[in-house]
């Protein structure tokens, strides 16, 4: 895979880690020796996946000589946060249009994500109910810009465009180079399902390198075929602006869909235990919404026997916690 066509800059500080999860291995007790990628640890301020996708959305940004960058989320959105983020250090300036999907949950004081977003010196927020038109939505925004004499540049929701989906077929790429050099043999990888972009990319990445290695999504608000369907589409296309020969297999794009619970954002007991377990065990912060969600998955096909005896799985952490500040009444619990 060439990366070097494309305008791209430079977020990360080099691989992140692969590390070992001996005690919660342990604790499973079902002889799956579990790993962690861990891009929670991704530079930008609270961390997370976002920062590989933005690598590339923001130099095509730049590259269009772009002064204003106009996003969209949830209200308590990963995304939205490190796109803050990384227009404040290019000097840009962002604006916010968040997706008010769980009726009356956004508040102007809310801690978490949002106080992050105020602190990140975000130029407006505009809250809009949820199921409404993002893209339209956004437009209005950038017309508002436009009109006032700004170059506004729109980067979808989760960057989950080709674009934003080359960085996981980066760190698909990245993550074979450490496991070889690590002389580590991973069967199978879980990742977190949600706008698509991570796992679309990774498995893109993977079918690039003739990695081999079986790639699972845990949805965290979609049905199964529905997901499986807006992940693949975006795999063939991203494939394509990669020039990869054969391109993606349908049959290469599984997603899990019981681990969602009653719906996006909304916190499960499942969740709730495996944000305890990793912390407890591994010391590893999860989020509430995606990371939580995509363990509570792990954790159970694991202990379903889904893997076999001695197997290696290693999940990939995208990073939220600083999420986990706006549900600390679901945890006390
Ligand atoms: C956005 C996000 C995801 C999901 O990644 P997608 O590319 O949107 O599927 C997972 N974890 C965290 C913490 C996120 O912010």
């Amino acid at each position: 895979m060439n990366f070097t066509k494309f305008p791209r800059r430079n977020y990360l500080q080099g691989p992140t880690p692969i590390e070992p999860m001996p005690a919660l291995s342990k604790v499973l007790g079902k002889d799956v020796n579990l790993y962690i990628k861990r891009d929670d640890l991704l530079p930008g301020a609270g961390g997370g996946n976002k920062t590989r996708k933005l690598e590339f959305c923001m130099a095509d940004a730049l590259e269009k000589k772009a002064n204003a960058i106009i996003t969209c989320g949830a209200v308590q959105s990963n995304h939205a946060r490190l796109t803050a983020s990384w227009s404040a250090k290019e000097g840009l300036d962002c604006h916010l249009v968040l997706e008010e999907r769980v009726k009356g949950s956004y508040k102007t004081d809310a801690s978490g994500n949002n106080f992050l977003f105020e602190l990140l010196g975000v130029k407006s927020i505009t809250v809009v109910a949820g199921g409404s038109d993002m893209m339209a939505e956004m437009g209005k925004k950038a017309d508002e810009l436009t009109a006032a004499g700004q170059k506004p540049y729109i980067i979808p929701g989760g960057a989950s465009n080709t674009i934003g989906a080359t960085g996981y077929a980066a760190c698909a790429e990245e993550m074979m180079t450490q496991l070889n050099d690590m002389r580590l043999k991973i069967n199978h990888i879980v990742v977190p399902s949600g706008s698509a972009g991570t796992h679309a990319g990774m498995v893109v990445g993977m079918t690039g390198v003739n990695g081999n290695i079986p790639i699972s999504g845990v949805n965290v608000s979609r049905a199964k075929n529905v997901q499986e369907d807006i992940v693949y589409k975006l795999a063939v296309d991203t494939a394509e602006r990669l020039d990869i020969k054969g391109g993606v297999k349908r049959e290469d794009i599984v997603c899990f869909d019981q681990y969602v619970g009653p719906g996006y954002s909304i916190p499960t007991d499942a969740m709730v235990e495996a944000v305890k377990l990793f912390a407890k065990n591994e010391a590893i912060l999860l989020d509430p919404v995606y990371s939580g969600k995509t363990a509570a998955g792990l954790i159970d096909i694991v202990r379903k026997g889904h893997f076999s005896k001695g197997s290696n799985v290693l999940f990939l952490h995208t990073g939220g916690s600083p999420a986990l500040y706006a549900y600390m009444d679901t945890f006390r619990q």
